[in-house]
Protein backbone atom coordinates (compact mmCIF):
# COMPACT_ATOMS: atom_id res chain seq x y z
CA UNK A 1 0.00 0.00 0.00
CA UNK A 2 1.39 3.18 -1.31
CA UNK A 3 -0.62 5.99 0.21
CA UNK A 4 0.49 7.32 3.18
CA UNK A 5 -1.68 9.41 5.68
CA UNK A 6 -0.44 13.30 6.12
CA UNK A 7 -0.59 12.53 9.99
CA UNK A 8 -0.75 9.17 11.20
CA UNK A 9 -3.12 8.17 14.10
CA UNK A 10 -1.90 6.77 17.41
CA UNK A 11 -1.46 3.11 16.69
CA UNK A 12 -1.49 0.38 19.55
CA UNK A 13 -0.60 -3.31 19.27
CA UNK A 14 -2.85 -5.17 21.74
CA UNK A 15 -2.64 -8.81 23.00
CA UNK A 16 -5.97 -10.38 21.68
CA UNK A 17 -5.98 -12.98 23.95
CA UNK A 18 -5.18 -11.05 26.97
CA UNK A 19 -5.94 -7.20 26.05
CA UNK A 20 -3.26 -5.26 27.92
CA UNK A 21 -4.99 -3.06 30.76
CA UNK A 22 -3.19 0.06 29.91
CA UNK A 23 -3.08 0.41 26.69
CA UNK A 24 -7.19 -0.83 26.74
CA UNK A 25 -7.29 2.52 29.33
CA UNK A 26 -5.95 4.42 27.10
CA UNK A 27 -8.31 4.29 24.44
CA UNK A 28 -11.45 4.19 26.53
CA UNK A 29 -10.46 7.79 27.12
CA UNK A 30 -10.80 8.86 23.98
CA UNK A 31 -14.03 7.19 23.81
CA UNK A 32 -15.36 9.10 26.98
CA UNK A 33 -13.92 12.15 25.63
CA UNK A 34 -15.87 12.16 22.56
CA UNK A 35 -13.01 10.88 19.63
CA UNK A 36 -12.68 7.83 17.75
CA UNK A 37 -10.82 4.82 18.37
CA UNK A 38 -10.44 2.04 15.55
CA UNK A 39 -10.62 -1.47 17.12
CA UNK A 40 -10.73 -5.23 15.75
CA UNK A 41 -14.33 -7.27 16.51
CA UNK A 42 -14.23 -11.03 15.43
CA UNK A 43 -16.22 -9.74 12.14
CA UNK A 44 -14.46 -7.05 10.82
CA UNK A 45 -12.30 -3.88 12.35
CA UNK A 46 -14.61 -0.71 13.87
CA UNK A 47 -14.56 2.55 14.08
CA UNK A 48 -15.77 3.22 17.51
CA UNK A 49 -17.59 6.44 19.64
CA UNK A 50 -19.43 6.97 22.37
CA UNK A 51 -23.03 5.57 21.31
CA UNK A 52 -24.96 8.44 23.49
CA UNK A 53 -22.45 11.00 22.43
CA UNK A 54 -24.31 12.91 19.28
CA UNK A 55 -21.28 15.26 18.48
CA UNK A 56 -18.72 11.81 18.56
CA UNK A 57 -21.18 9.25 16.56
CA UNK A 58 -21.47 12.62 14.09
CA UNK A 59 -17.87 12.70 13.42
CA UNK A 60 -17.50 8.99 12.66
CA UNK A 61 -19.74 9.73 9.46
CA UNK A 62 -17.42 12.73 8.68
CA UNK A 63 -14.53 10.11 8.97
CA UNK A 64 -16.24 7.74 6.60
CA UNK A 65 -17.76 10.31 4.27
CA UNK A 66 -20.88 8.08 4.99
CA UNK A 67 -24.17 8.72 4.22
CA UNK A 68 -25.85 10.30 7.09
CA UNK A 69 -29.40 7.95 6.25
CA UNK A 70 -27.14 4.68 6.79
CA UNK A 71 -27.98 3.70 10.40
CA UNK A 72 -24.39 2.36 13.09
CA UNK A 73 -24.15 -0.63 14.79
CA UNK A 74 -23.64 0.03 18.89
CA UNK A 75 -22.07 -2.71 20.50
CA UNK A 76 -22.60 -3.56 24.12
CA UNK A 77 -20.40 -5.59 26.54
CA UNK A 78 -23.55 -6.20 29.11
CA UNK A 79 -26.82 -6.96 28.52
CA UNK A 80 -27.74 -5.17 30.60
CA UNK A 81 -27.21 -2.25 28.53
CA UNK A 82 -29.49 -3.39 25.97
CA UNK A 83 -32.65 -2.05 28.21
CA UNK A 84 -31.06 1.06 28.95
CA UNK A 85 -30.79 1.90 24.63
CA UNK A 86 -34.49 -0.03 23.28
CA UNK A 87 -37.86 -0.57 24.58
CA UNK A 88 -40.58 -3.27 23.78
CA UNK A 89 -37.90 -6.15 23.82
CA UNK A 90 -39.51 -9.23 21.96
CA UNK A 91 -39.11 -12.59 24.19
CA UNK A 92 -37.74 -14.01 21.38
CA UNK A 93 -35.33 -11.17 20.45
CA UNK A 94 -33.87 -12.02 24.61
CA UNK A 95 -33.93 -15.67 23.74
CA UNK A 96 -31.56 -14.46 21.10
CA UNK A 97 -29.37 -12.61 22.88
CA UNK A 98 -29.48 -15.34 25.36
CA UNK A 99 -28.17 -17.92 22.73
CA UNK A 100 -25.80 -16.26 20.10
CA UNK A 101 -24.24 -13.50 22.17
CA UNK A 102 -21.34 -12.00 22.53
CA UNK A 103 -21.09 -12.88 19.06
CA UNK A 104 -21.60 -11.88 15.26
CA UNK A 105 -25.33 -11.46 15.22
CA UNK A 106 -27.20 -7.78 15.33
CA UNK A 107 -30.68 -7.20 16.33
CA UNK A 108 -32.89 -4.64 15.27
CA UNK A 109 -35.14 -2.94 18.36
CA UNK A 110 -37.05 -0.23 19.12
CA UNK A 111 -34.50 2.30 20.49
CA UNK A 112 -34.68 3.90 23.05
CA UNK A 113 -34.72 8.62 24.31
CA UNK A 114 -31.36 7.94 24.87
CA UNK A 115 -30.33 6.65 21.50
CA UNK A 116 -29.70 10.12 19.63
CA UNK A 117 -31.36 10.22 15.96
CA UNK A 118 -27.77 10.39 14.96
CA UNK A 119 -26.99 6.96 15.62
CA UNK A 120 -29.90 5.69 14.32
CA UNK A 121 -30.06 7.64 10.59
CA UNK A 122 -33.36 9.36 11.88
CA UNK A 123 -35.34 5.82 12.65
CA UNK A 124 -36.47 5.09 15.77
CA UNK A 125 -34.98 1.70 15.59
CA UNK A 126 -31.93 0.65 16.98
CA UNK A 127 -29.14 -2.07 15.86
CA UNK A 128 -27.20 -3.64 18.54
CA UNK A 129 -24.57 -6.29 19.23
CA UNK A 130 -22.49 -7.77 21.85
CA UNK A 131 -19.11 -8.38 20.31
CA UNK A 132 -17.27 -11.66 21.67
CA UNK A 133 -13.31 -10.79 21.02
CA UNK A 134 -12.05 -9.88 23.95
CA UNK A 135 -10.16 -6.25 22.52
CA UNK A 136 -14.01 -5.26 21.79
CA UNK A 137 -15.45 -6.23 24.91
CA UNK A 138 -12.42 -4.96 26.93
CA UNK A 139 -12.78 -1.28 25.39
CA UNK A 140 -16.34 -1.41 25.51
CA UNK A 141 -16.46 -1.90 29.32
CA UNK A 142 -13.75 0.42 30.55
CA UNK A 143 -15.36 2.91 28.26
CA UNK A 144 -18.37 2.45 30.59
CA UNK A 145 -20.95 3.67 27.61
CA UNK A 146 -22.23 1.57 24.37
CA UNK A 147 -19.88 1.66 21.58
CA UNK A 148 -21.57 2.85 18.00
CA UNK A 149 -19.05 1.51 15.63
CA UNK A 150 -19.39 0.91 11.93
CA UNK A 151 -16.47 -1.18 9.26
CA UNK A 152 -13.57 1.44 9.94
CA UNK A 153 -13.33 2.52 6.13
CA UNK A 154 -13.78 4.54 3.33
CA UNK A 155 -17.65 4.41 2.89
CA UNK A 156 -18.38 2.35 -0.23
CA UNK A 157 -14.76 0.33 0.47
CA UNK A 158 -14.16 -2.93 0.99
CA UNK A 159 -14.38 -3.84 4.86
CA UNK A 160 -11.14 -3.57 7.05
CA UNK A 161 -10.04 -6.96 8.52
CA UNK A 162 -6.53 -5.73 9.64
CA UNK A 163 -5.49 -2.23 11.27
CA UNK A 164 -3.47 -1.76 7.98
CA UNK A 165 -6.90 -1.34 5.66
CA UNK A 166 -7.96 0.85 8.56
CA UNK A 167 -5.27 3.37 8.23
CA UNK A 168 -4.80 3.06 4.62
CA UNK A 169 -8.19 4.32 4.50
CA UNK A 170 -8.54 6.37 7.35
CA UNK A 171 -5.23 7.91 8.90
CA UNK A 172 -5.42 10.86 10.79
CA UNK A 173 -9.24 11.01 10.85
CA UNK A 174 -8.68 8.55 14.09
CA UNK A 175 -7.40 9.14 16.91
CA UNK A 176 -6.19 5.11 18.46
CA UNK A 177 -5.99 1.94 16.06
CA UNK A 178 -5.86 -0.70 18.43
CA UNK A 179 -4.27 -3.23 16.53
CA UNK A 180 -5.51 -7.40 17.33
CA UNK A 181 -4.05 -8.29 13.94
CA UNK A 182 -6.46 -10.18 11.48
CA UNK A 183 -9.90 -10.51 12.81
CA UNK A 184 -11.18 -14.41 12.55
CA UNK A 185 -14.46 -13.81 10.60
CA UNK A 186 -14.03 -11.29 8.17
CA UNK A 187 -17.55 -10.82 7.19
CA UNK A 188 -19.82 -8.37 8.58
CA UNK A 189 -22.54 -9.37 11.09
CA UNK A 190 -25.60 -10.82 10.25
CA UNK A 191 -28.48 -8.22 10.80
CA UNK A 192 -32.03 -8.89 12.07
CA UNK A 193 -34.53 -6.80 12.37
CA UNK A 194 -36.48 -8.03 15.50
CA UNK A 195 -39.46 -4.82 14.78
CA UNK A 196 -41.47 -7.57 12.63
CA UNK A 197 -43.95 -9.94 13.55
CA UNK A 198 -41.72 -12.38 11.61
CA UNK A 199 -38.03 -11.54 12.47
CA UNK A 200 -36.64 -10.53 8.97
CA UNK A 201 -32.96 -10.92 8.09
CA UNK A 202 -31.63 -7.46 6.45
CA UNK A 203 -27.87 -8.41 5.91
CA UNK A 204 -26.59 -12.39 5.72
CA UNK A 205 -23.38 -13.08 8.36
CA UNK A 206 -21.81 -15.79 9.31
CA UNK A 207 -25.01 -16.74 12.05
CA UNK A 208 -26.52 -18.15 8.83
CA UNK A 209 -30.43 -17.96 7.89
CA UNK A 210 -30.30 -21.66 8.54
CA UNK A 211 -29.37 -21.50 12.03
CA UNK A 212 -31.71 -19.11 13.01
CA UNK A 213 -34.78 -20.49 10.73
CA UNK A 214 -34.00 -23.31 13.55
CA UNK A 215 -34.12 -21.39 16.66
CA UNK A 216 -36.96 -19.43 15.54
CA UNK A 217 -38.99 -21.59 13.45
CA UNK A 218 -39.48 -18.76 10.71
CA UNK A 219 -37.87 -15.76 9.03
CA UNK A 220 -37.97 -13.78 6.54
CA UNK A 221 -35.08 -12.41 3.98
CA UNK A 222 -35.18 -8.76 3.34
CA UNK A 223 -34.65 -7.62 -0.70
CA UNK A 224 -31.31 -7.65 -0.81
CA UNK A 225 -30.90 -4.58 -3.65
CA UNK A 226 -29.50 -2.05 -4.03
CA UNK A 227 -31.52 -0.14 -6.92
CA UNK A 228 -34.93 -0.59 -4.24
CA UNK A 229 -36.14 2.98 -3.70
CA UNK A 230 -37.46 2.18 -0.34
CA UNK A 231 -35.00 -0.74 1.07
CA UNK A 232 -35.76 -2.19 4.59
CA UNK A 233 -32.16 -1.59 6.00
CA UNK A 234 -30.99 1.88 4.59
CA UNK A 235 -27.70 0.44 4.13
CA UNK A 236 -28.63 -1.54 1.46
CA UNK A 237 -28.93 1.49 -1.02
CA UNK A 238 -26.02 2.41 -0.88
CA UNK A 239 -22.48 1.45 -2.87
CA UNK A 240 -20.77 -1.11 -0.92
CA UNK A 241 -17.45 -2.84 -0.83
CA UNK A 242 -16.38 -1.77 -4.34
CA UNK A 243 -12.97 -2.19 -5.35
CA UNK A 244 -11.70 0.52 -7.48
CA UNK A 245 -11.11 -2.18 -10.57
CA UNK A 246 -14.26 -3.55 -12.21
CA UNK A 247 -15.33 -6.95 -10.65
CA UNK A 248 -17.77 -9.42 -12.39
CA UNK A 249 -18.73 -12.55 -10.62
CA UNK A 250 -19.64 -15.94 -12.46
CA UNK A 251 -22.26 -18.39 -10.49
CA UNK A 252 -23.96 -21.27 -11.28
CA UNK A 253 -24.68 -24.67 -9.66
CA UNK A 254 -21.81 -26.18 -11.66
CA UNK A 255 -17.98 -25.70 -10.89
CA UNK A 256 -16.48 -27.22 -14.07
CA UNK A 257 -19.02 -24.45 -16.10
CA UNK A 258 -17.97 -21.56 -13.83
CA UNK A 259 -14.03 -22.14 -14.12
CA UNK A 260 -15.01 -22.41 -18.13
CA UNK A 261 -16.36 -18.99 -17.93
CA UNK A 262 -14.22 -17.42 -15.56
CA UNK A 263 -11.23 -18.34 -18.06
CA UNK A 264 -13.09 -17.20 -20.88
CA UNK A 265 -13.63 -13.52 -19.43
CA UNK A 266 -10.12 -13.56 -18.27
CA UNK A 267 -9.15 -13.89 -22.25
CA UNK A 268 -11.94 -11.78 -23.50
CA UNK A 269 -10.48 -9.15 -21.46
CA UNK A 270 -6.63 -10.10 -21.66
CA UNK A 271 -6.95 -9.76 -25.46
CA UNK A 272 -8.25 -5.99 -24.76
CA UNK A 273 -4.89 -5.06 -23.33
CA UNK A 274 -6.69 -5.28 -19.88
CA UNK A 275 -4.93 -6.23 -16.61
CA UNK A 276 -6.81 -9.18 -14.99
CA UNK A 277 -6.88 -10.95 -11.63
CA UNK A 278 -9.05 -13.53 -10.89
CA UNK A 279 -10.46 -14.48 -7.25
CA UNK A 280 -9.61 -18.53 -7.15
CA UNK A 281 -9.88 -21.07 -4.48
CA UNK A 282 -7.58 -24.03 -3.66
CA UNK A 283 -10.00 -26.44 -5.74
CA UNK A 284 -9.73 -24.10 -9.23
CA UNK A 285 -7.11 -25.71 -12.07
CA UNK A 286 -4.42 -23.04 -12.96
CA UNK A 287 -5.81 -20.31 -14.54
CA UNK A 288 -4.43 -18.56 -16.99
CA UNK A 289 -4.35 -14.72 -15.82
CA UNK A 290 -1.90 -11.90 -14.86
CA UNK A 291 -2.71 -12.05 -11.47
CA UNK A 292 -4.60 -15.11 -9.53
CA UNK A 293 -5.00 -15.08 -6.16
CA UNK A 294 -6.29 -18.15 -3.51
CA UNK A 295 -9.30 -17.10 -1.53
CA UNK A 296 -9.87 -20.16 0.39
CA UNK A 297 -11.73 -23.33 0.21
CA UNK A 298 -14.94 -24.51 -1.68
CA UNK A 299 -14.93 -27.06 1.20
CA UNK A 300 -14.74 -24.36 3.96
CA UNK A 301 -16.24 -21.36 2.89
CA UNK A 302 -14.99 -19.42 6.19
CA UNK A 303 -11.18 -19.83 4.96
CA UNK A 304 -13.61 -17.54 2.20
CA UNK A 305 -14.76 -15.43 4.02
CA UNK A 306 -11.86 -14.20 6.07
CA UNK A 307 -9.78 -13.70 3.27
CA UNK A 308 -12.12 -12.12 0.90
CA UNK A 309 -11.87 -7.97 1.25
CA UNK A 310 -8.67 -8.46 2.32
CA UNK A 311 -8.13 -9.67 -1.39
CA UNK A 312 -10.34 -7.45 -3.17
CA UNK A 313 -7.92 -4.47 -1.54
CA UNK A 314 -4.89 -6.48 -2.74
CA UNK A 315 -6.27 -6.42 -6.38
CA UNK A 316 -6.33 -2.54 -5.94
CA UNK A 317 -3.14 -2.23 -5.00
CA UNK A 318 -1.48 -4.18 -7.76
CA UNK A 319 -4.03 -1.92 -10.40
CA UNK A 320 -5.74 -4.82 -12.14
CA UNK A 321 -8.38 -3.48 -14.75
CA UNK A 322 -11.27 -6.18 -13.99
CA UNK A 323 -11.44 -8.77 -10.90
CA UNK A 324 -13.37 -11.76 -11.93
CA UNK A 325 -14.83 -14.24 -8.82
CA UNK A 326 -15.68 -17.67 -9.03
CA UNK A 327 -19.02 -17.59 -6.88
CA UNK A 328 -20.08 -20.25 -4.11
CA UNK A 329 -22.99 -21.79 -3.45
CA UNK A 330 -25.70 -19.53 -1.69
CA UNK A 331 -25.61 -21.89 1.51
CA UNK A 332 -24.78 -21.05 4.86
CA UNK A 333 -22.12 -18.52 5.04
CA UNK A 334 -21.58 -18.74 1.43
CA UNK A 335 -24.93 -16.82 1.07
CA UNK A 336 -23.39 -13.51 2.86
CA UNK A 337 -19.77 -14.21 0.81
CA UNK A 338 -21.88 -13.63 -1.91
CA UNK A 339 -23.89 -10.79 -0.84
CA UNK A 340 -20.33 -9.11 -0.29
CA UNK A 341 -19.20 -10.12 -3.84
CA UNK A 342 -22.20 -9.05 -5.67
CA UNK A 343 -22.16 -5.56 -4.41
CA UNK A 344 -18.36 -5.45 -4.57
CA UNK A 345 -19.65 -6.06 -8.16
CA UNK A 346 -22.15 -3.57 -8.41
CA UNK A 347 -24.29 -6.39 -9.23
CA UNK A 348 -22.31 -7.82 -12.40
CA UNK A 349 -22.85 -11.22 -11.55
CA UNK A 350 -23.17 -13.71 -14.81
CA UNK A 351 -25.37 -16.91 -14.36
CA UNK A 352 -23.75 -19.97 -16.32
P1 LIG B 1 -22.04 -1.39 9.28
O1 LIG B 1 -22.14 -0.62 10.55
O2 LIG B 1 -21.26 -0.68 8.22
O3 LIG B 1 -21.60 -2.79 9.51
O4 LIG B 1 -23.52 -1.50 8.72
C1 LIG B 1 -24.60 -1.72 9.58
C2 LIG B 1 -25.76 -2.24 8.79
O5 LIG B 1 -26.90 -2.36 9.65
C3 LIG B 1 -26.16 -1.32 7.65
O6 LIG B 1 -26.54 -2.09 6.55
C4 LIG B 1 -27.30 -0.56 8.26
O7 LIG B 1 -28.17 -0.03 7.28
C5 LIG B 1 -27.97 -1.63 9.11
N1 LIG B 1 -28.72 -0.99 10.21
C6 LIG B 1 -28.21 -0.36 11.28
N2 LIG B 1 -29.20 0.15 12.05
C7 LIG B 1 -30.35 -0.17 11.45
C8 LIG B 1 -31.72 0.08 11.74
N3 LIG B 1 -32.08 0.77 12.82
N4 LIG B 1 -32.65 -0.40 10.89
C9 LIG B 1 -32.29 -1.10 9.80
N5 LIG B 1 -31.00 -1.36 9.45
C10 LIG B 1 -30.05 -0.90 10.26
MG1 LIG C 1 -19.67 -1.09 6.59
Amino acid sequence: MSKEPACKPVIIKVDIERPEKDKIRIAAEVIRNGGLVAFPTETVYGLGADAINPEAVASIFRAKNRPVDNPIIVHVADKEEVYKLTEDIPVMAEELMDFFWPGPLTLILKKSEIVPYVATGGLDTVAIRMPYHRISLDLISESGVPIAAPSANTAGKPSPTNAKHVIYDLGAKVDIVLDGGPTIIGVESTVLDMTYPTPKILRPGVITSEELMEFLGSIDMAEIEMKNETPTSPGMKHKHYAPNSDMIVVEGGDFKIIVRKVQELAYEHMNKGKKVGIMATSESPEYDADIVTIAGSRADLNTIARNLFEILRGFDDQRVDIILVEGVEKKGIGLAIMDRLERAASHRVIRV
